[in-house]
C-alpha cells in the first residue's frame, strides 16, 4: 500500500509527523511550520525537518559501513564469537539501510526490520556487542532487563518506560531514538510459565511479551518525558518505534534439552562416541524458531527476532585473549595506569591462566576478570608511586597466594 510522502522533505505519513494533500502536492506537518516560521520572518530550529533531508541523509550515509567494516570493528573489543559478530553486523546493516535508503526501495516491495536474537550464557559478551555497535554508530543505546518489565498497570517498569530511556539516551532528540537501539537482556525469563507453574495472573510472562510486541513490530508510543508512571494531563512525547533496532539477548537455560529431544536419534546417535559439554553448545547453534516456541516465547514475538546468533561460553583461552587483546583490555588498562607513573607492569602467562581459571570457577562468564583483577592489584597500586623506574611482574603465586609480586 502507498504512503502519503512529503514532496518537500519526502517524510513519509506517520502519526508523529503526518502527511496532508492537496490535489497536486503534499506536505507534511514539520515543513508547514517550517514554511510558517519562513513566512513569518523566524529562522527554522535546527531540528526541523525542511530542507534537511538532504543533509540528514548525508550524514547518515557516512555512517552504513558494511558489515565486514562492523564486523572488524566488533573484533577490535570482543573476543571470538565470530558467527555471532556476523549476524549482528549483517542485521545493522540491512537494518540502517532500510532505514536511510528508502527512496531506493520502492513502493512494491517491503523489507522487514532485521531484529536481533543473541542467545548465549551469561558473561559471554551479548551486552557488549550490542554497546560496541552503538557507541559506533553513534546511535543512542537503552538497555532494559526483561525481567523488570511489566504489562501497564503493574507494579514495575511498564515496557514503554524503555523508549523514555532511549529518549533520554538521544538526549531528548525524538529523531534520533527513533532510529535508536534498545537491547533487552534476559528475555528468556519472560518465557510462558507452563500450567502448573503458575495459573494467577501472569504479570511477567506473555502479557509482558505482548506488550514488548508492540514496540518491537513498531508502533507510536506516547512516553512520560521523564519516565516512570502515566498519569492524565501530563504532557506526552511521541515516539515511533518503527526503525528502532530491537536486540533482545537470553541464556535459555534448557533450550539444549529440547533441541536434542526434537533431532531425537539423531543427536543421541551423534553424540554417543563422544558426549561432551562441547557437544552441547553446538547443538545450541542449531536452535530454530519451534523450539523457542516450545521454551515460552510467543511466536509472534519470535518472528520479529528472525536474526537469531548463539555466542559460545568463555572458555579458559578466550578469558586470557580477552584480558590482554581487546582495545580496552583490563590488563592493557593496568599497563597503561602503571606507565603513567613510571613504572613497567608485566603479567607471567600463568598468572593470566590463573586469573581465567578463577573467572571460571566464578560461573559469571567473562564477567568476574575485573574484580578478580582489581582484588589482586589493590595493594599495588596503593604502592605504586613508590616504584617509579622499576618492573612490577605478576606471577602465579600472586593471584592463587596472594603472594607479593616481583619487583626489580
Ligand atoms: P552478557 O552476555 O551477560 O550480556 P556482557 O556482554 O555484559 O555479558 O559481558 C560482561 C563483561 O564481560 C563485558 O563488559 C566484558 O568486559 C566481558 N566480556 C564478556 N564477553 C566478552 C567477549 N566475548 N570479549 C570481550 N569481553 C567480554
Amino acid at each position: 500500500m502507498s504512503k502519503l510522502k512529503c514532496d518537500f522533505c519526502g517524510a513519509q505519513d506517520s502519526n508523529v509527523n503526518p502527511v496532508i494533500s492537496g490535489d497536486n502536492a503534499s506536505i507534511c506537518k514539520s515543513c508547514v511550520s517550517a514554511a510558517f516560521d519562513i513566512m513569518s520572518g523566524k529562522e527554522p530550529a535546527d531540528d526541523e525537518q525542511f530542507s534537511n533531508n538532504e543533509t540528514e541523509q548525508k550524514a547518515i550515509e557516512l555512517k552504513l559501513h558494511t558489515p565486514s567494516e562492523l564486523k572488524a570493528l566488533l573484533d577490535d573489543y570482543v573476543v571470538g564469537q565470530h558467527r555471532a559478530k556476523k549476524v549482528l553486523s549483517v542485521a545493522v546493516y540491512n537494518h540502517y539501510k532500510r532505514i536511510f535508503r528508502k527512496n531506493e526501495i520502492g513502493e512494491d516491495t517491503e523489507i522487514n526490520k532485521s531484529n536481533v536474537l543473541l542467545i548465549g550464557p551469561t558473561g559471554s559478551g551479548k551486552t557488549l556487542l550490542a554497546q560496541t555497535i552503538a557507541r559506533y554508530l553513534d546511535v543512542p543505546l537503552a538497555i532494559a532487563d526483561a525481567t523488570s518489565l511489566t504489562e501497564a498497570g503493574y507494579v514495575g517498569d511498564d515496557v514503554e518506560n524503555v523508549i523514555t530511556r532511549l529518549l533520554q539516551a538521544a538526549n531528548g532528540d525524538v529523531k534520533k531514538a527513533e532510529t535508536g537501539i534498545i537491547f533487552i537482556d534476559e528475555i528468556d525469563k519472560i518465557a510462558r510459565m507452563s500450567e502448573n507453574r503458575s495459573i494467577t495472573r501472569d504479570v511477567s510472562g506473555e502479557g509482558v511479551q505482548q506488550a514488548m510486541l508492540k514496540i518491537i513490530e513498531g508502533s507510536v508510543v506516547n512516553v512520560p518525558p521523564k519516565g516512570g508512571r502515566k498519569h492524565p494531563g501530563q504532557d506526552m512525547i511521541q515516539v515511533d518505534t518503527t526503525n528502532i533496532l530491537f536486540i533482545c539477548g537470553g541464556a535459555f537455560d534448557g533450550l539444549e534439552d529440547i533441541i536434542k529431544r526434537k533431532k531425537g536419534n539423531n543427536v543421541l546417535g551423534f553424540n554417543q562416541t563422544k558426549k561432551s559439554k562441547k557437544d552441547d553448545d553446538g547443538l545450541i547453534s542449531l536452535v530454530e524458531a519451534d523450539d523457542l516456541v516450545k521454551y515460552g516465547l510467543i511466536p509472534e514475538l519470535i518472528g520479529r527476532l528472525h536474526m537469531i546468533a548463539t555466542l559460545n561460553e568463555i572458555t579458559e583461552n578466550d578469558m586470557v585473549h580477552i584480558l590482554t587483546e581487546p582495545k580496552n583490555a583490563l590488563v592493557k588498562q593496568y599497563i597503561k595506569l602503571f606507565e603513567m607513573d613510571k613504572v613497567n607492569l608485566e603479567f607471567d602467562k600463568d598468572a593470566l591462566l590463573e586469573i581465567a581459571k578463577k573467572a571460571i570457577e566464578r560461573k559469571t562468564g567473562a564477567r568476574g576478570l575485573r574484580s578478580i583483577l582489581e582484588d589482586i592489584m589493590l595493594d599495588i597500586m596503593f604502592d605504586l608511586p613508590n616504584y617509579k623506574d622499576k618492573t612490577i611482574t605478576i606471577t602465579k603465586d600472586v593471584v592463587s597466594d596472594k603472594k607479593e609480586p616481583k619487583i626489580a
